[in-house]
């Protein structure tokens, strides 16, 4: 698969078209807490750019699938998205996104990253009861629920400190 073409050329945009169609298909990578994007999955990207006097508007439309691992047992699932980014922007403000409307080419990728990182989860968790995994031997608890806890407890050296009376 190839990586996902963010680029696009404006030069017509600039000199005579009112609107500018730019759509890819391939991987990006984005990595935010407990999520990434990968290079197996494929991110399918359609663009619109639209000149009105002193705005460019961006009509963005990524389908794009992540990873989450689940924040107390690790699992990882795979989730599948669609977002859109539909905004005016002025020359001025673009460069909020690192896009200079001067140069021949402008990189969406800014962009793009801020449409997949808002549809990730800080902290993900597989279901909302999910158990985690054992403190003690790591084991996932929801498919399997330990029962040498106590005994452990009482074992560790650290246990005669739940005994002081602090
Ligand atoms: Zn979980
Ligand atoms: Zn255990």
């Amino acid at each position: 698969m190839e990586q996902l073409s963010t680029v696009v050329n404006i030069n017509k945009l600039k000199h005579s078209n009112n609107s500018l169609k730019h759509e890819s298909e391939g991987y990006i990578n984005i990595i935010f807490s407990g999520n990434k994007t990968s290079e197996s999955h494929r991110t399918i990207l359609k663009t619109e750019l639209i000149k009105e006097n002193d705005y460019i508007h961006f009509d963005i439309n990524v389908q794009f699938i992540f990873d989450s691992e689940c924040s107390r047992c690790l699992n990882i699932e795979q989730i599948n998205k669609k977002a859109k980014f539909n905004k005016k922007l002025s020359f001025h403000s673009l460069s909020d996104y690192e896009i200079d409307f001067y140069s021949e080419n402008i990189d969406l990728l800014p962009i793009i990253s801020e449409i997949i990182i808002k549809k990730m989860n800080f902290t993900y968790l597989c279901k909302k009861d999910c158990k985690g995994l054992c403190s003690l031997c790591g084991k996932n608890q929801n498919d399997y629920t330990c029962n040498h806890q106590e005994k452990n407890i009482k074992e560790s050296p650290f246990s005669s400190l739940s005994e002081l009376d602090l």
